[in-house]
């Protein structure tokens, strides 16, 4: 039987539709407008258009947003200082380095510096620390693991037993994604470049979450029938035939795993929208324990 689609599209416009509704009330109740900051240093053409996409998010929801463009060859100092001054801009509730940096700049030095009370993102490592520890509560949980949880929780109620596998392990994606699932009792396994065999691994899994950035290494027969597999993989494949020259594809075959699966997540259309659906909501969050 063909996989149920979960169309990631449709659940990140509801939630859009929601953060404008609790925006405008708080609006009316003459609280202060939330405020995002984002900060792109370079012209990469994908980080432009993650970017301008945010933007374009935060107006349709009646959001500020305030963007901070920096030159290819900007110095650390410079990208640090306007951290610092975004991290006591009180109009500013979430900030967002658009990564990656250009490899001069030490990305690490840079996250750290954002303020833990507005890294939206989630990324800070007082906040992945949090989401680690038993008992503690990040403030903010990082936007694409977040998204990758909700389009799992319109499938799947309780996870309590049943065994997931994240390929990846990434700071961004794949860590967090593993340590939001042993959060809510699933057995995780974590897959890497240096795990021996996939396939046997991932045919275990009843939740298979993908973000490793290799087009459809995920083929039919690493799937256990009726599985929930979420792709978060953005891949670009040249198509000289369409517009753009290119075309997105997933970490997973598809066409071939849809009829394995219960529910698949596609890429594109799953996890991406929903990384902004989710970048919106924690700018609230932030606005509302700022107030
Ligand atoms: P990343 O930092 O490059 O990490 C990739 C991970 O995959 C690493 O842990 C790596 O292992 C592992 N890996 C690479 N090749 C592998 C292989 N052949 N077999 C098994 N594991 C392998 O990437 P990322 O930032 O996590 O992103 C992953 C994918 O998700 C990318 O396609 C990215 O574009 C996409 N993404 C999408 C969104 C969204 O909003 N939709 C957001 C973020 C990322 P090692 O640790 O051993 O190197």
């Amino acid at each position: 039987m063909t996989a149920r689609i979960i169309d990631g599209k449709m659940i990140a416009a509801r939630i859009r539709a929601q953060i404008r509704v609790e925006n405008e009330k708080r609006l009316q109740m003459g609280k202060q407008q939330p405020g995002l900051a984002t900060v792109l240093v370079g012209d990469a053409a994908a980080s432009q258009s993650y970017v301008r996409m945010k933007h374009r998010a935060c107006e349709e929801v009646g959001f500020q947003s305030y963007g901070h463009q920096l030159d290819e060859n900007a110095t650390q100092t410079e990208v640090e200082t306007i951290v610092r001054t975004l991290n006591d801009d009180p109009k500013v509730h979430g900030i967002l380095v658009q990564l990656p940096l250009p490899q001069h700049l030490d990305e690490n030095a840079i996250l750290d510096l954002i303020s833990v009370e507005k890294d939206v993102d989630g990324i800070h490592p007082l906040n992945i620390g949090r989401l680690a520890q038993k008992g503690r509560e990040p403030r903010f949980v990082a936007c694409t693991p977040a998204g990758v949880m909700v389009l799992i929780h319109s499938v799947v109620e309780n996870l309590s037993g049943l065994n997931a596998v994240v390929l990846g392990r990434s700071n961004i994606v794949g860590m967090p994604v593993a340590l939001l699932l042993i959060a809510e009792d699933a057995t995780v396994t974590v897959c890497h470049s240096r795990t021996k065999d996939l396939a046997a691994t991932c045919a275990s899994a009843d939740i298979l979450v993908a973000a490793v950035g290799r087009r459809e290494i995920v083929k039919a027969d690493w799937i256990k029938p009726g599985a929930v597999v979420i792709d978060v993989g953005t891949n670009r494949v040249d198509d000289p035939g369409s517009k753009r020259g290119y075309r997105l594809t997933g970490d997973v075959a598809f066409e071939e795993v849809k009829e394995i699966a219960g529910a698949i997540s596609p890429s594109p259309g799953g996890v991406g929208p929903m990384t902004i659906a989710m970048l919106l909501k924690n700018t609230l969050h932030s606005a509302q324990l700022l107030d």
